[in-house]
C-alpha cells in the first residue's frame, strides 16, 4: 500500500518518533505549524474519519489520551493547546491515514484558516 504514515510506521521512512505502543504512533510533524507540532496516529490503516465505526470508539479515545499525556509531558497542558483532525478535501487533509494533529506552544487563534 502506498500510504506515507504506513511507511513511517514500518520505519521505511524516517521520522521523530515520541510515543509507540501496540496500536498507536506519535512523531514530530515535519512541517511544524507551532513550536510543538506532534502526528498522533493509529498503526491501522484507516484513509478518513468517514471511515470510523462504533468498533474504533476505543482507537479514537486512546488516540486524544495519547495527545493529552504528550501535552502534559511537553508541558504545555497549562497554558493549552489544539487537537485536530483534517477530513477530506474542505478539512484540508493531504495523508489519507487518519491523523490527530497535537499544536502548541503558542497562542491559537479562532476561526482557523
Ligand atoms: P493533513 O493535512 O493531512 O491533516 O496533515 C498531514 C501532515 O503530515 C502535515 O502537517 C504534514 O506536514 C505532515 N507530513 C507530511 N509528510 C510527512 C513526512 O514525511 N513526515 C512527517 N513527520 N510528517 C509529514
Ligand atoms: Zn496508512
Amino acid at each position: 500500500m502506498d500510504c506515507l504514515f504506513c511507511k513511517i510506521i514500518d520505519h521505511s521512512i524516517k521520522s521523530n518518533i515520541i510515543y509507540e505502543d501496540e496500536t498507536l504512533l506519535a512523531f514530530d510533524d515535519i512541517r511544524p505549524q507551532a513550536p510543538q507540532h506532534k502526528l498522533i496516529i493509529p498503526k491501522r490503516h484507516i484513509e478518513t474519519i468517514n471511515e470510523l465505526t462504533e468498533d474504533d470508539a476505543n482507537l479514537v479515545g486512546q488516540m486524544v489520551l495519547t495527545a493529552k499525556q504528550i501535552a502534559k509531558d511537553l508541558g504545555i497542558d497549562q497554558d493549552g493547546f489544539r487537537l485536530v483532525f483534517n477530513c477530506n478535501r474542505h478539512g484540508g487533509q493531504e495523508v489519507y491515514h487518519i491523523h490527530l494533529h497535537l499544536l502548541g506552544g503558542r497562542q491559537m487563534h479562532w476561526p482557523p484558516g
